[in-house]
């Protein structure tokens, strides 16, 4: 044990934010874990994605340091400045995009991350096959599905997943993997299973027609038990690991 006393204060806030940031990680670890073993699946079946947007690349390097590697990032601008902060780690980072995307802005996302995972039409799909860059590995997609059937959200409506699907996967430079979802929030555990337990089964559909989709991704801060137990492969989490977002950005 170090004795706080004997260093100079800054060297104090910084141990006291790691420390704050080591046990939040930790126990979003042991969220997942638990809820695995409750859902009898093998631990380390659900990977952590940890949603860094409005947060700065120091706090995504000090969960780097920790020996976090997947990052989510919703805004083409501020991932990129982040990308390009934490240039030095590329090839231990894993940078995924998981925000709205306009078209005009493939480019960048196609360019510089590696996993985007709100493909919601074939239009970006195919500028983003087309701007992957040769000399990467294909972009690895996920299709964004409305699954609430909520009028103002995002992602493609449920009913048209598979004729999207079965477009994308035939894209050279993209690598289909599966579904995500941002059901409507609520706090009653179980219904919260229900919009996560649905994706799952379009999941389950669309590889009874000849797809192979291998991931889900679904469930946040407050919902991750839901979606581990629903088959979630990746949980995407931010406020239980960073803390509560200020910027008007990240409501
Ligand atoms: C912000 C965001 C998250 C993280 O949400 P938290 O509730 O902070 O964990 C996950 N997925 C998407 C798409 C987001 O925009």
């Amino acid at each position: 044990m170090f004795n706080v006393y004997s260093r100079p204060f800054d060297a104090l806030g910084f141990e006291l934010i790691m420390s704050g940031l080591l046990a939040n990680w930790q126990a979003v670890l042991q969220r997942i874990r638990v809820a695995e073993t409750a859902a009898q699946r093998r631990n380390g079946s659900c990977s952590l994605l940890a949603v860094s947007k409005t947060f700065p690349a120091s706090a995504v390097a000090e969960l780097f340091a920790l020996g976090q590697r997947d990052f989510g990032e919703n805004y083409v601008q501020e991932g990129l400045q982040k990308i390009e902060a934490l240039a030095k780690h590329r090839n231990q980072l894993v940078w995924h995009f998981i925000g709205p995307l306009q078209s005009n802005k493939s480019r960048l996302v196609a360019e510089c991350f590696d996993w985007v995972h709100s493909v919601d039409r074939l239009k970006l799909a195919e500028r983003l096959s087309a701007q992957r860059p040769m000399q990467l590995p294909p972009l690895q997609v996920c299709l964004q599905v409305n699954i609430s059937n909520e009028p103002t959200k995002a992602g493609v409506n449920p009913s048209e997943v598979l004729e999207l699907a079965k477009a994308v996967a035939q894209l050279p430079r993209i690598k289909l993997r599966g579904l995500m979802a941002i059901p409507a929030p609520t706090d009653d555990p179980i219904r919260q299973r229900a919009p996560h337990s649905a994706l799952r089964m379009l999941q389950e559909q669309l590889n009874s027609q000849g797809l192979e989709l291998d991931t889900l991704s679904m469930g946040m801060s407050s919902d991750l038990e839901a979606a581990v137990a629903e088959g979630a492969t990746w949980v995407r989490v931010g406020t239980a690991l960073f803390g509560e977002r200020t910027s008007h950005k990240g409501a």
